[in-house]
């Protein structure tokens, strides 16, 4: 599970982007923490990259096959002199 000490760094949101469902190797439009929603194993990755292969992490039958889900949006741009937003 993705840990955090300041509140205040974080923020929650509804967007739907937390819900898309990424196969292995799947190149993501967003920068953050993934999720496999089999094993829970967090991994980053940067915008516009792929995600780890299928080769990455084996699983059990139970834990079915490797999905990544976006669980932790990184938001790279300045948040100095503006108000930030929820909108990606
Ligand atoms: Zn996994």
């Amino acid at each position: 599970m993705a840990l955090f000490k300041h509140l205040e760094v974080l923020s929650t949101s509804d967007d739907p982007v937390f819900e898309t469902e990424y196969l292995p190797g799947e190149v993501v439009p967003h920068p953050g923490i993934y999720r496999c929603a089999g094993c829970q194993r967090e991994v980053p990755v940067m915008a516009h990259t792929r995600l780890p292969t299928r080769s990455h992490h084996q699983h059990t039958s139970a834990e079915g096959e490797v999905c990544w889900q976006l669980i932790v949006f990184a938001d790279f741009r300045p948040q100095c002199r503006r108000a930030a937003t929820s909108s990606f």
